[in-house]
């Protein structure tokens, strides 16, 4: 029986989880030998979780990622052959022939990380909690009130149902209804623009290598997929977003051959184009009482560095440790000090690579000449100091390391 079916009338739980997305349903994943009665609530119907749509995004993901979705069983989920391999990645300034390389030979590593479609990384998560214990997943669900007390956090659901839990924890996306619930103010950037995602196929072999080409009018990355695919995602200013959308899709793929200089010969576009309007948001806090953010609910990362799930799992894994240790100690899940123990770990992971992505998407999205100088010596300057460079990869590899 799926886990949803069990218990639907319950209204007393230890966790409310807020959002099924691949950050929540790997916080419930992670809580699984708790013995925990856990409630995770999404908007969307079972089905979509079943069957999430592909939605263009591909995601890279680190040797720590790769290493926490094969404990949770979310691993053997994915199929082999949509499993990229990211084994070298190169930085490219306009027209410049000078590119920032990082290579994952002599790093220590097979391969700087992995990439995998969203909508596979989302059935993963779902398929690994769908027969959890103690679990009830409360789909085409709509929370209308979120509040907490000494006593217990306390959700209302729009067909009346009330629900309890000790902790409440959003991952409901980075335009998180329930914080601004809960009255967590943000600190957000609208860039202005708009990336668009989609996979091509091509016809010369990318090599495994990863591609972010800042042009002066828009910025390109290439992800090396398995086969002769990529994952491309082509960021430009919102004004022009809709005639790129509309292109047909051959000139579209011959205009982006182009900007990639043939690289990788003719392409061809696999896939539907979907755009996402690019505004970063950071939390000004990650808990509040009996109550935690995770996943882009907490940081939601502008995807140019490609650390938005990555920084989603670790936190998820850094709030999980500190319930295990709740538990173990006999304290309440929803006690502040674990609470803030989480926040405070968290959020020294998050702040530099938010800051520093998005300092690093106003120089490379700056078309002032100054600017572009300052790009191609930021460039050089990586390529030419090690530690530098070995401080860019151990970022691009892992992120923060967990006790447990
Ligand atoms: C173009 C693009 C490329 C990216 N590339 C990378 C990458 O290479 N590497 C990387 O690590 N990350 C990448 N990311 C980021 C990554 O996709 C996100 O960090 C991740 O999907 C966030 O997961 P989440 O579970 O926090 O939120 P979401 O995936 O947004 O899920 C939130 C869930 O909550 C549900 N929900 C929302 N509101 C409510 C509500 N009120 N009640 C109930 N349910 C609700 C939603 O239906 C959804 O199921 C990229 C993002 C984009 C846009």
């Amino acid at each position: 029986m799926a886990a949803s079916q069990q218990n639907s009338q319950q209204t007393g739980f230890d966790i409310i989880i807020i959002g099924a997305g691949p950050a929540g349903l790997a916080l419930a994943r992670m809580l699984g030998d708790m013995e925990l009665k856990i409630a995770v609530i999404e908007r969307h119907g079972e089905k979509v979780l079943q069957e999430p749509p592909e939605d263009g995004r591909d995601i890279a993901l680190t040797h720590s990622s790769e290493a926490t979705m094969r404990a949770l069983g979310m691993w053997a989920y994915l199929p082999e052959d949509q499993i990229g391999l990211i084994r070298d990645a190169k930085v490219v300034n306009g027209t410049s022939p000078f590119a920032l390389h990082f290579a994952a030979q002599g790093s220590g590593a097979e391969y700087l990380g992995r990439i995998v479609p969203n909508h596979l990384i989302r059935k993963a998560a779902y398929e690994v909690v769908r027969d959890q214990p103690g679990l009830t997943l409360l789909c085409d669900s709509e929370v209308v009130a979120v509040a907490t007390d000494t006593t217990g956090g306390h959700v209302s659901l729009k067909d009346g149902r009330q629900l309890e839990a000790a902790l409440i924890v959003a991952a409901d996306s980075r335009f998180s209804a329930t914080r601004r619930k809960m009255g967590i103010a943000t600190h957000s950037t609208d860039f202005g623009r708009t990336v668009i995602v989609c996979e091509m196929t091509h016809e010369l072999s990318h090599d495994d290598t990863a591609f972010e080409c800042f042009h002066y009018d828009q910025t390109l990355a290439i992800l090396p997929m398995h086969g002769l695919k990529s994952s491309v995602v082509v960021t430009l200013p919102s004004t022009r977003a809709d005639a790129v959308m509309a292109m047909a899709p051959e000139a579209f793929a011959a205009d982006i051959a182009a900007r990639f200089d043939m690289r990788l010969g003719r392409m061809q576009l696999a896939s539907a184009r979907h755009a996402y309007p690019l505004v970063g948001v950071l939390a000004r806090s990650f808990v509040a009482n009996r109550f935690a953010l995770i996943g882009d609910a907490a940081v939601g990362m502008h995807p140019v560095t490609a650390h938005g799930y990555n920084l989603g799992l670790s936190g998820a894994g850094l709030l999980a440790d500190e319930l295990h240790k709740a538990r173990q100690t006999g304290r309440d899940l929803g006690d502040m000090a674990g609470l803030r123990a989480y926040e405070s770990t968290h959020r020294r992971a998050v702040l530099p690579l938010y800051h520093g992505t998005n300092a690093l998407v106003r120089l490379f999205t700056d078309d002032r000449p100054p600017a572009r100088l300052l790009r191609d010596v930021a460039l050089r300057l990586g390529n030419f100091l090690p530690p530098v460079k070995s401080g860019i990869l151990r970022q691009l590899t892992h992120i923060e390391k967990r006790e447990r």
